[in-house]
């Protein structure tokens, strides 16, 4: 059975590329992937979709014929989408003896897919059915700010207990800034309270020194890679990970969603 990825993370955090780079890795070492594009407004898809939700759904239609904007128009897409997700289980199902992983690209905006019923829907069908992974991509360049990086993290805490499935984080374009003051902080708590103190814009160093408490048991209990979906430095770490978290998911998860089915 293939596991699942659902590529999730802040717009512009690098998901589409990710997703590009780690199948263009997984090809060259004679192990595709199947791809699932499930993101209906964007304008190319850099890899080969084995599914791509724009051949289902045109955005733009669904904007005029419901009178929508552009975040009604890729929502209510989705939730079209997800009530023919039956079709991509047979088809994922399909492949399933040949495919060891299989990769869902999601909206560009977050809360598309963590906030709506849509997006619940899929990952439940498939951690019903597959061992299935949050994959959480992040800046790093905008996570150097000691604030910033804490509520990226908040925002993945949220992710976590809301999808209740293994987690890797995913420390994205590292050729441009090292991930090393991130890992830092995640280990050493000190080291972040150095950093909050030193940061004059933090507007509330209680609050942030507070949280970075909370945070320090979600930090003991998820995978954290750095990796450049530019360069593809890091990607064999990340499928090392993806190796953990599968055993995590058959141990620890498995049971859960099989009584939500
Ligand atoms: P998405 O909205 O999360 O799907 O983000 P995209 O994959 O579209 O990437 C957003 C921007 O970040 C694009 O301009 C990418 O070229 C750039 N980008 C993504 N990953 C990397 C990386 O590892 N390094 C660098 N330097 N740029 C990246
Ligand atoms: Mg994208």
């Amino acid at each position: 059975k293939p596991v699942c990825l659902l590529v999730l993370g802040m717009a512009g955090s690098g998901k589409t590329t990710f997703v590009q780079r780690l199948t263009s890795h997984l090809t060259a070492k004679g192990k595709a992937p199947y791809v699932i594009n499930l993101d209906p407004a964007c304008r190319e898809v850099p890899y080969p979709a084995n599914i791509d939700i724009r051949d289902t759904v045109n955005y733009k239609e669904v904007m005029k014929q419901y009178t929508l904007g552009p975040n009604g128009g890729i929502v209510t897409s989705l939730n079209l989408f997800a009530t023919k997700f039956d079709q991509v289980m047979k088809l994922l199902d399909k492949r399933s003896a040949t495919t060891d992983i299989a990769i869902f690209d999601t909206p560009g905006q977050i809360e598309v897919f963590t906030w709506s019923a849509s997006g619940s829907i899929i990952a439940e069908t498939l951690a019903a059915f597959y061992p299935t992974l949050v994959v959480y991509v992040m800046d790093t360049v905008r996570s150097v700010s000691p604030v910033t990086f804490m509520s990226n993290m908040l925002y993945a805490v949220s992710i976590l207990y809301k999808l209740k499935l293994p987690f890797i984080i995913v420390l994205n374009k590292i050729d441009i800034v090292s991930h090393q003051h991130a890992l830092e902080w995640m280990q050493d708590y000190t080291a972040f309270d150095a950093a909050l103190n030193a940061d004059e814009t933090s507007y509330n160093v209680n609050l942030a020194r507070s949280m970075s408490l909370v945070l320090d048991e979600f930090y003991e209990t998820i995978r954290t890679v750095g990796v450049s979906s530019a360069t593809g430095e890091g990607f064999d770490d990340f499928l090392a990970a993806v190796t953990l978290a599968e055993t995590e998911y058959k141990e620890d998860y498995r049971p859960e969603h099989e009584r939500l089915l």
